[in-house]
């Protein structure tokens, strides 16, 4: 058998895809999260999203080389999509070394739950590659709002850079943590 051109739905499968993991990539999830945003908004469903950022990810790189450093990304893949729910969460690669989860109507009590259940599981069990077994931590920022009362100027990009907020403050703080907080405009 032959292959023959992608067909129409296989090369707009791939264009949603990260070439390296496998997972959304950042555009497909910046259009499709706005969508699904006006739904939680109309339905009052809660909607979480968790932002996911490796520790020191350069040394990694550094010490292993760039090609080990592939690997750990795609094996991280793979590790959360084993805990995230298959049918209704998503996971997207949000830039280099950098992933957002994002948790339909999810209360962001179990958001936290979640990122801190993956920030333990990342930091126990290394990661095997072909040539080594690389521990590695992970730093997460969580947010979420309730629609039922939902803030006054909260938009897509905004919930998405609160999470980066508490991300950020995840970094200061020491790393290896979750830093969580409901959505403040
Ligand atoms: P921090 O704890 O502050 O996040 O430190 P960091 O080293 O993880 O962050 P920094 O932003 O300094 O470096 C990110 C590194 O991620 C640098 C870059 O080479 C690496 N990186 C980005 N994309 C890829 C990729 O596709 N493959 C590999 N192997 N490395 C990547
Ligand atoms: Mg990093
Ligand atoms: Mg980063």
């Amino acid at each position: 058998m032959t292959a023959g051109p992608p067909e129409d739905k296989e090369l707009s499968f791939l264009a949603t895809r990260d070439a390296l993991t496998g997972c959304l990539n950042r555009r497909s999830v910046g259009e499709q999260f706005a969508l699904l945003f006006n739904q939680a908004l109309e339905e009052r469903l809660e909607l979480a999203c968790i932002m996911v950022d490796i520790d020191h990810f350069k040394k990694i790189n550094d010490t292993y080389g760039h090609q080990c450093g592939d690997e750990v990304l795609k094996k991280l893949v793979l590790r959360i999509s084993a805990v995230i729910r298959a049918d209704t969460d998503w996971l997207a690669r949000y830039g280099g070394e950098e992933f957002l989860i994002v948790l339909p109507e999810t209360q962001l009590g179990n958001a936290s739950g979640l990122a801190e259940r993956l920030r333990r599981n990342i930091a126990k069990t290394s990661i095997e590659t072909q040539e080594n077994k690389i521990s590695i931590t992970a730093s997460f920022g969580v947010t979420g709002f309730n629609s039922s009362n939902p803030p006054k100027n909260i938009t897509p990009e905004a919930l998405i850079h609160m999470a980066d907020k508490y991300l950020y403050a995840a970094k200061n703080q020491g790393r290896n943590k979750v830093i969580s907080g409901s959505f403040e405009g």
